[in-house]
Formats: C-alpha cells, structure tokens, sequence
C-alpha cells in the first residue's frame, strides 16, 4: 500500500489505472478506524481493481467550538488496518495541499445542507457544506468510479448524491450498512469520548430507533405515534435529542404518513460527546450488526 501526501503523487499513482481503464474505489474517511470503515474498504477491495482510502479530518465541516483539535487521529494504526483490508493507496494529505492559501470556493447543497445536520440548532449550514466542498475535492483529485460512504451518515449520502446528480460528476455512490457494537451503538470514531456511564447511556440512540422500527413494522403510519416511541426509550434513558425525525427516505421531505420509505433519524448529545444514528423503517435488518439495510444505487 502507497502513502500518499500530494495531489500530484496520487494523480502520477494513478495515471497507470486510467490507461488499462481498471475500476477506481475511494472510500473518503476521516481516520480513526472502525468497523464501519472497514467494512466501506473492504466492500471497495471486492468490488474495485484500485482501492484508494483517503484519510484526511477535513477543518472545513468543524464549527468553530467543536472537536477538531481534539478529533482522534492515529495515521500509524489506520495505515495497517488499511493495508490489512488490502487498499492499494492512502491518500493522507496535509490541509494546506487541500486549502492552500488563497483557496475561497464551496459547494454548497442548499436545501439538504440545511436541515436537520446542517440546522443553526445542530452542527449549522457549514458542516455539510465544507463536506460538499472536500467531497468534490476528493473525487476530482481520485476521479474514481465509485464512492462508498455509510448509511451512519444518513443526511451525507443524500448531498453527496443531490451534488453528483447536479454537477454531472461521472461516479457511482455505494451506501454500506451502518456497523454496530453488540449493543446496538452506532459505531463511530467519536465514541471513545464516552466515559463508561455516558457509553451505557449511548445506546438509547439505537434502542429508540429499534422501538419506531417495532410500531411501524406493527403497522403504525402515524409519524407522530413513531416518533412517541423513539422518545420514550430517550426519555428513559435521559437522554435530550437535539433532532428526532422520521423523514421520506427519497430525499428527507417531511412526511405525513409512514410508508416503507421513511427514514427515522436520531441526533444528541451524551455528555460533551454529539452523537446521530438513523434507521430505514419497513426494510428488513441486511446482517445482524445493522438496523437498515443496505441501498446502493447510481445517480439518477
Ligand atoms: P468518518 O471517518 O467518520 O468521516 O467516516 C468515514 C465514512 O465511514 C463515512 O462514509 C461514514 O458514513 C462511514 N461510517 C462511519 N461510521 C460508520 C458505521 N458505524 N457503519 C458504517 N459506516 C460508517
């Protein structure tokens, strides 16, 4: 596996692939491995002939306040967990090869980035804008073919499709099941923040998700009867969400009834830690470790 700092070394890495036109993965990811992400490069080493894995804690979506200083970094061990999952490159650059001075654009998807993630109540319009703008970075510095990103980051799958699909960006977006702890928690690089009250604390995220999941597999359409018993396994545990929603699963609309495409969506804060989960309700469970099920589809 290369380790790659500059644009410039990753294009000269990859330039050999174009020419024997071999399918390109990019897993974009901000370190600090888990699960999750290994299951994103290893569906990527199945499915791709270059698999690369980029590691960059992108300053653009941290609000001033939260944990960018403190974010968990470990390149040493992502590197070998990486190569151990068989990616090909490690695109690790520094933040002045990706905003070099004098750097002024963004991209910014207006509608989605603004709700519920992107709300001034949650983590504000910037987040999912400076997402936007290193997510088109990335894909034109890889120009891979296909892009795997977690349903754990439900609202991020949605602007990175609506982006692809309006900027006319010739790559596939694959979306991987959400891994999980045995409990049910949401595997996430920010759960070592958790003390061990506030970790016993965190799964009433996936509890309350499980709870909507039971009354609307039990045939309830009423959001608000869904959303009654998402909040009481909060309430119960004491824990406050900053968002609990249940939204059309086609592009986060609001909803009126619940059908077979809602999506329930889940954020709050344990401790200092601010955690999100989310499930597809009426979709059978893909594996054991996860509430939804997988979706993949090209860009319309
Ligand atoms: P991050 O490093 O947190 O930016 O995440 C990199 C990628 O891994 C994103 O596409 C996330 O949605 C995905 N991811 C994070 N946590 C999980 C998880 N528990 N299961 C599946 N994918 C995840």
């Amino acid at each position: 596996m290369r380790v790659v700092r500059t644009v410039a070394e990753l294009r000269g890495v990859l330039a050999p692939c174009r020419r024997d036109e071999a399918l390109v993965g990019l897993v974009p990811t901000m370190g600090a491995f888990h699960g999750g992400h290994l299951s994103l490069i290893r569906r990527a080493r199945a499915e791709c002939a270059v698999v690369v894995v980029s590691l960059f804690v992108n300053p653009a979506q941290f609000r001033s306040g939260e944990d960018l200083d403190g974010y968990p970094r470990d390149e040493a061990r992502d590197r070998a967990l990486a190569q151990a999952e068989g990616a090909d490159v490690l695109f690790a650059p520094d933040p002045a090869e990706v905003y070099p001075s004098g750097f002024q654009t963004a991209v910014e998807v207006s509608e989605l980035g603004r709700m519920l993630e992107g709300d001034e109540a949650g983590r504000g319009p910037s987040h999912l804008r400076g997402v936007a703008t290193v997510v088109t970075k990335l894909f034109n510095m890889v120009a891979p073919d296909i892009a795997y990103f977690g349903q754990k980051d439900a609202q991020q799958t949605y602007v990175i499709r609506r982006l692809v699909q309006d900027l006319d960006m010739p790559v596939r977006i694959a979306v991987g099941p959400t891994v999980r702890e045995a409990d049910g928690l949401a595997m996430s690089s920010r759960n070592v923040y958790l003390t061990p009250a506030e970790r016993h604390r965190a799964v009433a995220l996936s509890r309350a998700l499980r709870a909507g999941e039971a009354v609307a597999a039990a045939g309830e359409s009423d959001p608000a009867e869904v959303l009654a018993a998402a909040r009481a396994m909060l309430d119960a545990a004491g824990v406050e969400p900053e968002y609990l929603a249940l939204r059309s699963a086609a592009d986060l609309s609001q909803i009126e009834r619940v059908d077979g495409t809602a999506l329930l969506l889940v954020a709050a804060r344990i401790g200092r830690t601010r955690l999100i989960d989310n499930t597809l309700l009426g979709v059978p469970e893909a594996n054991p470790a996860s509430l939804a099920a997988e979706r993949e589809e090209a860009p319309a």
